[in-house]
Parts: structure tokens; C-alpha cells; sequence
């Protein structure tokens, strides 16, 4: 085969070059990703049907699931992110370990392979081969297609760092997780009539799941559409995303892409319950960071593999 063929061949499997509305751009996938897209569609289908049928769940439930998401997005942030992915913060083992629960419970992933996309995202930040950009694939590339689309990084370079049981066993149970995570609302079959334990389903389920999934993915895309600046890429901070991450900080996009190493995302009064996690967890000795210089925060690389985590826009 010539060089040119190949190429032609290498654009042509490459999702990012049809329109949203061709089908390929959504069915298509990259080797081994198959179930992330049967299980996004999937989800999204019942998700849809049931909100229909069954559009109000009982307070309990709705407030299990407003926990469950809250839990879950500090283990995203402040145990996958800020923790494993940055070493911008050192959590106690028991807390690092209960987070990564939580965080896989809202269907964030395995920690090794969160941390692996989320370390080649700052490496190749607004370049073609960045995993997630908007700028090379579009808004639903960015948004959604890239999770079942892209190639996965090299997890032996991305987290060599990661190699200890504690972290490795949780792809093994990913699968488990995320049926305890869909089916828990089965469990108000014991409590309510039929009808409401359904809608409690739903709602712990496919509910809560679709929304962290979706706020999640507006870091990826709603805060990297500004334009290619020199530092901090086109990452932006969007204040009014604070609500969809229940205050939580990543929303924040800029400043992080500024000073990865920096364990506070939201700066003077930008709303960032992630870092007062952080802030009460070391009152108490279960958690640790480096103290950071005002304004020198981008100095402060991680420890393990910074050539890897290095303050890369
Ligand atoms: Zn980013
Ligand atoms: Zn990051």
C-alpha cells in the first residue's frame, strides 16, 4: 500500500470528518469501545422513555440520587483530578479509596483510565491529537463522541504511576459497579407501590448517571470553545456552570489549565467545594498539598511523572 493510500485510509476512519449528521459520526467506534457506545445510547433511550412515563420520583429517591451525585462528583475531582491525576493533593488511602467508589459509582470510569485520557487531554491540549477538542472535531465531538470514538491513550505511559493493586483492581470491577449503580432504585420495590419504585430507578439510574455524565463532559467541550490562546489553551472558566457541578469547582477550566499543580481550582470568591473538601479533609490529617506561592502556582509540578503531568496549557 503507498503512503498516500494509507493516508486517505488513516482520514477516512477518522470520526472527526463527518458531519453530526451523518450516522457514522455517532456509530462508529474505536477498537474495544463498542460497549461505551452500546451502554451511552442505551442509557440515554430509557433515560428518555421512563422521564415520560414516569417524570416525578419519590423525595427519597430524589434525594439519594442528589447525594449519590454529589459523592460522585468529589471522587471525580477531587480524588480522579485533583488527586491521581495532578498529585496536587495527597489523600489517606481509606478517603482515596472510598472516593474512587463514589466516583465510579456516577460512572466516571476506572481511575487508570480516567487519569491516562485526562494526562494526554493537558499533554496534547488544542493540538490535532488532543482526545477531547473541540477545535479538531467539533462541539459533540468533544461533548460525547470522543468517549467511545477516540483511540485510548497508552495506559503503560499515561499511568505507569497507577500500577498498585488499589488502583488496577476497579477495572476489573468496573462492570459490577455499574450495575449496583444502575439498579440500586430497586431497592424502593421494598418501601413503595410499583409505579414509584420505578420512577426511583430511573432516577438514581439513568437519571442521575445522564447528568453527571453530561456535566462532566461540559468541561471538555462548553469550557475548551474559547479561542487557541498561548497559556491555558482555549480552555474558559463558565461561571454558570457552577450549577450544573453543584459548586463543585472544574467548571473553572481556566485557571486549571494555568496551574495544573494547584490542589484550589476556583480563585478568590469562584465557588469550589472540591477544594473545601480538600481544606477539611487536612484539618483533620487526611489529606496533604504542597503550600502554593500566590501567583506561582504553575511552578508547582507534580511529583511522580512529570514528564507526564508536567503544567502543560
Ligand atoms: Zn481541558
Ligand atoms: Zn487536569
Amino acid at each position: 500500500m503507498s503512503s498516500n493510500s494509507a493516508s486517505a485510509s488513516a482520514v477516512e476512519n477518522d470520526p472527526r470528518i463527518y458531519s453530526i449528521w451523518n450516522p457514522r459520526a455517532w456509530l462508529m467506534y474505536a477498537p474495544g469501545e463498542l460497549p461505551t457506545l452500546l451502554w451511552v445510547v442505551g442509557v440515554h433511550i430509557v433515560l428518555v422513555i421512563g422521564l415520560i412515563l414516569l417524570p416525578l420520583p419519590p423525595i427519597s429517591a430524589f434525594i439519594t440520587a442528589f447525594v449519590l451525585l454529589f459523592l460522585g462528583g468529589l471522587g471525580t475531582t477531587v480524588a480522579y483530578h485533583r488527586a491521581l491525576a495532578h498529585r496536587a493533593v495527597t489523600l489517606h488511602p481509606a478517603i482515596e479509596q472510598v472516593l474512587i467508589f463514589f466516583a465510579m459509582f456516577n460512572g466516571s470510569g476506572s481511575p487508570r483510565n480516567w487519569v491516562a485520557m485526562h494526562r494526554h487531554h493537558h499533554i496534547h491540549s488544542d493540538k490535532p491529537d488532543d482526545i477531547s477538542s473541540p477545535h479538531y472535531g467539533g462541539f459533540w465531538w468533544s461533548h460525547l463522541r470522543w468517549l467511545w470514538q477516540a483511540d485510548q491513550p497508552d495506559r503503560d505511559r499515561y499511568v505507569k504511576d497507577m500500577m498498585a493493586f488499589r488502583y488496577r483492581m476497579w477495572t476489573s470491577l468496573q462492570i459490577l459497579v455499574l450495575f449496583f449503580a444502575i439498579s440500586t432504585g430497586a431497592l424502593w420495590f421494598f418501601f413503595v407501590p410499583w409505579q414509584e419504585a420505578l420512577a426511583a430507578m430511573l432516577w438514581i439510574g439513568p437519571v442521575r448517571l445522564m447528568w453527571a455524565l453530561h456535566t462532566q463532559c461540559t468541561v471538555n467541550s462548553i469550557c475548551h470553545l474559547g479561542a487557541i490562546a498561548d497559556h491555558g489553551g482555549s480552555s474558559r472558566n463558565v461561571g454558570w456552570l457552577s450549577f450544573a457541578h453543584f459548586g463543585q469547582g472544574e467548571n473553572w477550566h481556566a485557571n486549571h489549565h494555568r496551574a495544573p499543580a494547584n490542589p484550589r481550582i476556583g480563585h478568590r470568591w469562584q465557588i469550589d467545594l472540591g477544594w473545601v473538601s480538600i481544606r477539611t479533609l487536612g484539618l483533620v490529617g487526611l489529606a496533604k498539598w504542597k503550600p502554593q506561592r500566590k501567583g506561582k502556582f504553575e511552578e508547582a509540578a507534580p511529583e511522580p511523572d512529570e514528564a507526564v503531568t508536567a503544567n502543560t496549557p
